[in-house]
């Protein structure tokens, strides 16, 4: 599968909007990454070169399967073909300096490499509800979140986010990061993972370049 646009959608956590001190939204918030962001979750991350840190978001991603345009509840659950993970990288200080300006976030969450993303596992018999993600730095747990937490469930953002952007078979959809950002440090040792009612569906391990 050769992979598109990544869309995504910010503050669909309650817990994250707050620890950003952002008010927590009633429609879902909407950015894009171009599909040359994606880089495989488990090569090494550079981290130095920029401005300033760069931020760890973890994410569940989605990968569409068919076109979607308005889609309707049934369209968008059944053009959901598989369920992977995925790190929004972010220059949260570059971010917030763009916001406070009214800007456009581009450079801050869409620079070179700033998605990596898993190997995909199909959907049939998940329940897209009872997802968990858990990411590990030096073994100490930083993130963990439910899909059952999500403010828009994963089929509602397909249909909202297919109002505004056609959707095609290859694109990913990221769903929001829960609480516990922050930034990575030359060296950090990575687990992401991705389970579904207790049982790991994907484990992936990377570091940060030294
Ligand atoms: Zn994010």
């Amino acid at each position: 599968m050769n992979y598109s646009k990544v869309v995504c959608v910010g503050r669909n956590y309650a817990e994250h909007a707050k620890e950003l001190n952002n008010p927590v939204l009633v429609e879902p918030l909407l950015f894009m990454k171009p599909a040359d962001t994606l880089v495989p979750f488990e090569e090494p991350i550079q981290v130095d070169g920029y401005e300033c840190d760069v931020h760890y978001e973890l994410e569940i991603a989605v990968l569409i399967g068919k076109r979607l345009k308005n889609a309707d509840t049934v369209d968008a659950s059944t053009a959901i073909d598989a369920v992977g993970l995925a790190l929004d990288l972010t220059l949260r200080d570059l971010q917030n300096h763009l916001k406070a300006q009214g800007h456009p976030w581009e450079k801050a969450k869409a620079f070179d490499a700033s998605c990596p993303i898993s190997q995909f596992v199909p959907v049939d018999g998940l329940n897209l509800a009872k997802l968990d993600l858990v990411l590990d730095i030096n073994g100490e747990t930083r993130q963990q979140g439910s899909s059952a937490e999500m403010i828009t469930p994963i089929v509602e953002l397909l249909q909202y986010a297919s109002r505004y952007f056609t959707l095609n078979a290859g694109d990913i959809l990221l769903t929001g990061t829960p609480a516990g950002v922050g930034p990575l440090r030359q060296g950090d040792a990575l687990k992401a993972r991705l389970l579904h009612q207790q049982q790991t569906l994907i484990e992936v391990d990377t570091r940060v370049s030294e």
